[in-house]
């Protein structure tokens, strides 16, 4: 008995499977890559039958893992619009789907990286939009809320950030060192430092030292590829999938990183082991607000922001919305989850809060000739230790 009704669930199953191949074969793209509307279209109690890139492509989809002359042609018209930048093999690897998510996003279609017949169809044609030669920078402190990128909400490699600026023109190096002279930042954000180093100070906190700002899409490509390869010099049974997610834990996939914002920074105290046991971790949770700025990645949200903790990362969103949040007790999803559902009303934004901190600041605003002298000793003569490397990452 139960045998035959096996075998009838089986056959049904194989009916069911066979019937939704032709609809695969006929340019349901999304179905192949699994995205969220594939998954919301074929959410059936069957399993989504799974293809080989091979049978894919003997399909007319293109997908990673494929290769040939289908690709070599896919990855040369990609060149010519320019969203490929790597070179013209004819395999379908990482590069090609990356320059293929650039070309969907840009053309209107759902961004799988899957090059199926809507995709091809459309990038063959003469109207497919080419990659912009110039991105126009965005201004990333415009809206009323503040942005956010996760692995859930990526920037494109062409975004670019308005306003960028070196810190060395803003920042003072008796507050702060530069870890990396080039480094850069959304002006707000390293004005907002500055102020928050100056405050600092006056609180006898000093020798910070910020190891990272501002990052290009490239720049991050190479970081996760470091990463990954790092792992697998230390452990060497690792596969290269193992080494990408444990990777992917503490550095971020590009488009998804807070860094490109310009918004967000690295902060360490040369010669310290790990921020989190330095004086100067101690005083940013208890400040660090009060200048609009956030610790982003805590262990009490690791759930939700999907990054390990990491103390030295902070982000600027403005001042309003970090005293919201840690008055609260939110982090960037919660509180703008919160936003849209209306269970939170957007603060308004405070005016100039130099005369609170004034207040609050009290007697140690000390003696500016004091605070000089201090500065030598504090600053240690020799160059700084590099960072224990877990703490440059997302
Ligand atoms: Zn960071």
């Amino acid at each position: 008995m139960k045998r035959t009704r096996f075998l009838r669930a089986a056959a049904a199953l194989l009916t069911i499977m066979i019937l939704l191949c032709p609809l695969l074969a006929a340019g349901a793209e999304n179905a192949a890559a699994g995205t969220e509307k594939a998954t919301e279209e074929t959410e059936k109690p069957t399993a989504a039958p799974t293809h080989t890139p091979s049978e894919l492509q003997a399909m007319g989809i293109l997908t990673v893992g494929a290769k040939g002359d289908e690709v070599t042609r896919l990855q040369q018209r990609l060149k010519d619009l320019g969203y490929l930048s790597g070179k013209v093999d004819g395999q379908y690897g990482g590069g090609t789907k990356r320059a293929v998510i650039s070309f969907q996003r840009r053309n209107g279609l759902q961004t799988d990286g899957v090059a199926g017949e809507t995709t091809l169809a459309k990038l063959y044609t003469e109207d497919a939009v080419a990659a912009p030669e110039n991105s126009e920078p965005v201004d990333v402190l415009a809206g009323s809320v503040p942005m956010l990128v996760n692995n859930d909400h990526p920037v494109d490699e062409y975004f670019v950030p308005a306003d960028l600026v070196e810190l060395r023109d803003i920042l003072d190096k008796k507050l702060v060192k530069i870890k990396y002279k080039k480094t850069r930042g959304v002006r707000t954000a390293v004005e907002a430092l500055e102020k928050m180093f100056e405050a600092a100070k006056e609180d006898k906190i000093k020798n910070w030292q910020v190891s990272a700002g501002y990052r290009t899409w490239d720049d991050q490509v190479k970081m996760l590829n470091a990463k990954i390869s790092s792992y697998r010099k230390k452990n060497k049974d690792w596969s290269s999938s193992k080494a990408r997610r444990a990777a992917l834990k503490s550095v971020a996939e590009a488009g998804c990183s807070e860094h490109h914002l310009g918004l967000a920074f690295d902060l360490n105290v040369p010669g310290a082991k790990t921020f989190s046991s330095t004086k100067q971790y101690k005083w940013l949770k208890e400040h660090c607000w009060d200048y609009g700025f956030i610790i982003r990645y805590t262990k009490e949200k690791q759930e939700i922001t999907g990054f390990n903790p990491e103390a030295w990362h902070i982000r600027y969103v403005g001042e309003e919305h970090a005293q919201y949040m840690k008055e609260h007790d939110l982090c960037l999803e919660e509180y703008i989850q919160g936003i849209e559902d209306g269970t939170i009303k957007v603060p308004s934004k405070t005016e100039s809060t130099d005369e609170d901190l004034d207040e609050g600041t009290g007697d140690a605003a000390g003696d500016e000739a004091e605070a000089e002298e201090n500065e030598e000793e504090a600053a240690p003569e020799e160059e700084p230790e590099e960072a224990a490397d877990e703490e440059e990452e997302i």
